[in-house]
């Protein structure tokens, strides 16, 4: 069944959505994205896409517009809080050269596939905010708040992690805090910043930086481990204070980043199980709405775009939809979850306390990157060389 000529609705015009409203209407599908917000815009933030993100961008189309606003990568380093002192680090111009790994502001990233997605002929609707959906047989029914009730003969949820489409597809389970609180914030950049995302680490917290709009600009994500989230929303503008006196024992390094901290965003990291059924009938989900992941392996996003990808190549390639649908869930749910899974595990790597286990660990890092880069390179192989472009 190619998808030439579909009516196809995709719900959320986040980085999901458009992608894979851009993948299926370049396959000849006549695409309407849905998106509850007013404006397609973004908080001011950074995302760091890895060489399997970009491969997606790149077949979209979008590769040379997104490398053209965002910060080639050259590497990353991991450091002690505490004192700034390098623990591992990987230097992707010696070891993996010409790798396609960027740092984007996540506004440049939305912005570079609406232009794609308008381009290849979607028509995006905003102000659609679904209230609730209901599957049937021909498809869906989508409650919308203004009243109306719109029955796409094929849905696509790109609605992120409070999605809409993955209760109508598994029930309602409500996402669980993971206990740990994510402060998000971009400063200017003073002098020459490194292409390089550097990880400062400490017991139960981690500082991430990186640069973004050619060097002008650093985005800090800081994380810390907590028992509870007590407000009402799952993020929100807060105190900068709040953020320094968590790091307040970290070196020179974070103290001088965080002087700088003007505004910035708290989020409580939830999830929930990556989602048993994908698809059913004429409906499926994608991105975070069908497996949320931690932050801890900045993949997120990408796997959102591989999810996009794949999900058009599949339904292009199968008899039916419903057999289409059933393929992208076979071909994504066990790369997806053992994603989720490393993402899940280096936030345990980063929040060792002091103390033997940490030395061990530290020490094992040092070496590996020391003594065998190359080596620590590839252990990463399996996540950046994976091309779903090509089949
Ligand atoms: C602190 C932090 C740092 C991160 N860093 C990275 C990183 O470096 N790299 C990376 O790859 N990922 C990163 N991520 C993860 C990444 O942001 C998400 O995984 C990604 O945005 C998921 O994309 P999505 O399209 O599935 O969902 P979303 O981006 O959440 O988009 C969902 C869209 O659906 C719309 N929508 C939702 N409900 C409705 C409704 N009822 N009606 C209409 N529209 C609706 C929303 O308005 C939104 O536009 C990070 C996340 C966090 C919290």
């Amino acid at each position: 069944m190619a998808v030439d000529g579909q009516k196809i609705c995709v719900l959320g015009a986040g980085i999901g959505g458009l992608a894979a409203a851009t993948a299926l209407a370049a396959r000849g599908a006549k695409v309407t994205v849905l998106e509850q917000a007013e404006a397609i815009a973004e908080v001011g933030a950074g995302l760091q896409i890895g060489p399997n993100g970009f491969a997606v961008m790149r077949a979209l189309g979008a590769g040379d517009a997104l490398a053209a606003c965002s910060v080639h990568a050259q590497g990353m380093q991991l450091l002690n809080g505490s004192n700034s002192q390098p623990v591992f680090g990987l230097d992707f111009q010696r070891f993996a050269p010409g790798q396609e790994y960027y740092f984007v502001h996540r506004a440049d990233l939305v912005d570079v596939l609406a232009d794609a997605a308008r381009a290849a002929g979607v028509n995006i609707r905003l102000l659609q905010q679904v209230q609730d959906v209901t599957l049937t047989n021909a498809g869906a029914k989508l409650h919308m708040a203004h009243g109306e009730v719109i029955k796409p003969n094929l849905l696509i949820g790109a609605d992120g992690l409070h999605s809409n489409v993955r209760v109508a597809l598994n029930g309602v389970r409500k996402p669980f805090f993971t206990r740990q609180v994510a402060w998000r914030t971009v400063i200017p950049a003073v002098g020459d910043e490194p292409p390089v995302a550097k990880v400062y680490m400490g017991a139960g917290r981690h500082l991430v930086v990186y640069p973004l709009r050619g060097g002008t600009m650093l985005n800090i994500v800081a994380v810390q481990e907590r028992d509870e989230w007590a407000a009402e929303g799952w993020n929100f503008e807060d105190d900068p204070d709040n953020l320094r006196n968590v790091f307040a024992d970290f070196g020179d390094e974070v103290q001088a980043l965080l002087a700088r901290v003007q505004k910035v965003y708290l989020w409580g990291l939830f999830r929930h199980p990556v989602a048993e059924h994908w698809h059913k009938g004429r409906v499926a989900i994608l991105g975070d709405a069908a497996h949320p992941t931690l932050p801890f392996m900045a993949q997120g996003a990408v796997m959102a775009l591989e999810d996009a990808w794949v999900l058009a190549d599949a339904l292009d390639q199968a008899d039916s939809v419903e057999s289409g649908l059933a393929a992208y869930q076979d071909r994504r749910h066990a790369r997806a979850s053992k994603v989720i899974e490393a993402a899940s595990k280096n936030a345990r790597n980063y929040h060792l306390s002091p103390g033997p286990v940490r030395f061990a660990a530290h020490t094992a890092l040092r070496l590996g990157s020391t003594l065998a880069p190359s080596l620590a390179m590839k252990k990463f192989d399996w996540i950046y060389g994976h091309d779903v472009t090509k089949g």
